[in-house]
């Protein structure tokens, strides 16, 4: 091959393109990762957002997909410093009637505290938890033919349904809500097409391994993952922020961490009509709203399971869970968000100041939006915990917008890289043969916006750099699903 300055180039340091450039680098080729910040790791930073001391996942803060990822788990990441902490109660969700559903990570405990639906939790995950090793390699893929097609096929016929149908399982109000609040995690209304498929993922996910959470913070994830990188022979260049292909030193391979909307003001130059095209129709959905605090004491939940759980889904029942998803992404603002709530201090020291504590949640709002959400999110707290209020000492918040100014990829708040709906679940970016090829040889799409979508599993980053090596390097790279 024609010398360059390096085989492949990956723009934007999250958790994919990180992925992806240990992906490469791995196979001994030259791999430059380079980010538009002072410092790496996209939505892994943790910062003292509020006062000092106080240390805040600035966005993502739970990892149940980090920890199941074939990819994380394949690499050596606690010997680069990496420490999960797994809280035994994954997530609680409280009712207005001071009852709770409550995801343990045992799967029969959960299912013993939901009364009269315990046989019916059981049935559902019973079967998807027999075949969850091979099941999860098989989720965190591009479509392609699977290994396993029958326990494929009995979970996707349950992923396809909304969230709303399958909820009809459950006749207790708190297995439906504790249901709704993990299906609320699409970030859809709950009666589109295929949202159970993230509550499936996500509960399973619980019983397989659990909810963990980084000692320090989820930059602990990034930082893991780039000293591993580095001690590969990688190079990293932060404050680099790419607007044109012509910043770029040479490569073979240009992978971009990044969504359509910003790769077509860097590259659309260089695509085919028709590409144009396709990535100009890419959706974005509804942003987020998010709260940091600093906190005095733990948050006084009235319940006890919310005391212990690292995750608090707030939002009471189905019906208004479903009726405030519905209602943001129409572009109203509920009065009554559902508000995903995380306590980490609870389980790790380092948080916070001995005795003080920290708390991160956010809720969904529309597209874009600019309405500061911080009484209405408070008040959703105090409705399950009162006195709330009376225990902050700081907070600090962002708007959707505040949320895109703070990482280009989140546009308008979207921290999903783009709506994961029915027409884009298997099919992000663009309708293609490899959903990470572009139209012009060499430049590649390796970030959320590619499947499986978004979180912390780096699985798009590894898929994408996957399809360089064989593209560009030849390079035949056994997948982790046979090898894991
Ligand atoms: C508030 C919030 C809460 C979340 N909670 C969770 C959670 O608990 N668990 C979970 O699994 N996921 C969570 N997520 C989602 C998760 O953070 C994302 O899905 C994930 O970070 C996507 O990874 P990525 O590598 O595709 O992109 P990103 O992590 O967004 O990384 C992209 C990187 O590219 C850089 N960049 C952008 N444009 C340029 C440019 N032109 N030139 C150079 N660099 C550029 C950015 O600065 C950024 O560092 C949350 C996200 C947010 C915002």
């Amino acid at each position: 091959m024609e010398k360059r300055d390096f085989d492949a180039i990956v723009v934007g340091s999250g958790p994919n393109g990180l992925a992806a450039a240990i992906t490469m680098q791995q196979q001994g080729l030259s791999v430059l990762l380079l980010e538009g910040k002072e410092s790496i790791g996209g939505g892994l930073r943790t910062a003292e957002l509020t006062q000092p001391g106080f240390l805040h996942d600035i966005c993502s803060a739970i990892h149940p997909m980090a920890a199941a990822s074939p990819l994380f788990k394949s690499l050596p990441l606690s010997l680069h410093g990496l420490e999960f902490i797994y809280p035994k109660v994954s997530a609680a969700h409280p009712l207005d009637d001071g009852s709770v559903g409550v995801l343990h990570q045992s799967l029969e405990e959960t299912a013993q505290g939901l009364g009269l639906d315990q046989n019916a939790y059981l049935k559902l995950f019973r079967p998807i938890l027999k075949d969850w090793p091979g099941l999860v390699k098989e989720i965190l893929a591009p479509l392609h033919i699977p290994a396993k097609p029958f326990a494929l096929a009995g979970f996707g016929l349950k992923a396809l349904l909304p969230a709303t149908i399958l909820a009809k399982m459950f006749k207790t109000e708190q297995a439906r809500g504790l249901w709704a609040g993990m299906a609320a995690h699409a970030i859809q209304p709950l009666t589109n097409v295929s949202t159970a498929a993230i509550g499936l993922v996500l509960m399973a996910a619980s019983h397989a391994k659990g909810w963990p959470l980084p000692k320090g913070g989820s930059v602990a994830i990034a930082q893991a993952l780039a000293s591993y990188f580095t001690s590969l022979g990688g190079k990293i260049q932060t404050d680099f922020m790419v607007s044109s292909l012509s910043q770029l030193p040479s490569s073979h391979a240009v992978l971009f961490d990044l969504t359509p909307k910003q790769i077509l003001k860097i590259a659309g130059h260089e695509f085919s009509g028709t590409y144009k095209k396709q990535l100009q129709g890419y959706r974005y959905g509804m942003g987020v709203f998010k709260m940091d605090w600093a906190l005095n004491e733990p948050i006084p939940f009235k319940n006890s399971a919310c005391r212990a759980a690292g995750t608090v889904h707030l939002g009471n029942t189905l019906a208004e869970i479903t009726a405030s998803e519905q209602l943001s992404s129409t572009g109203k603002h509920p009065d009554k968000p559902f508000v995903l709530l995380a306590q980490q201090s609870l389980f790790d020291s380092t948080r916070a100041p001995a005795g003080k504590h920290t708390a991160w949640a956010y809720c969904h709002v529309p597209n874009n939006s600019d309405k500061d959400m911080s009484t209405t999110i408070e008040q959703q707290v105090e409705r399950y915990a009162p006195g709330f209020r009376d225990i902050i000492l700081d907070r600090h918040v962002m708007n959707a917008q505040q949320i895109e100014s703070y990482n280009p990829n989140y546009i308008g708040g979207d921290i999903n890289g783009g709506i994961a709906d029915i027409g884009q679940l298997f099919t992000r970016p663009a309708l293609r043969a490899s959903p990470y090829r572009t139209s012009k040889k060499g430049l590649y799409i390796c970030s959320s916006s590619t499947p499986p979508g978004g979180g912390v599993h780096g699985m798009c980053g590894y898929h994408a750099a996957r399809r360089a090596l064989k593209d560009i390097f030849n390079i035949n790279l056994k997948l982790l699903i046979d090898t894991v």
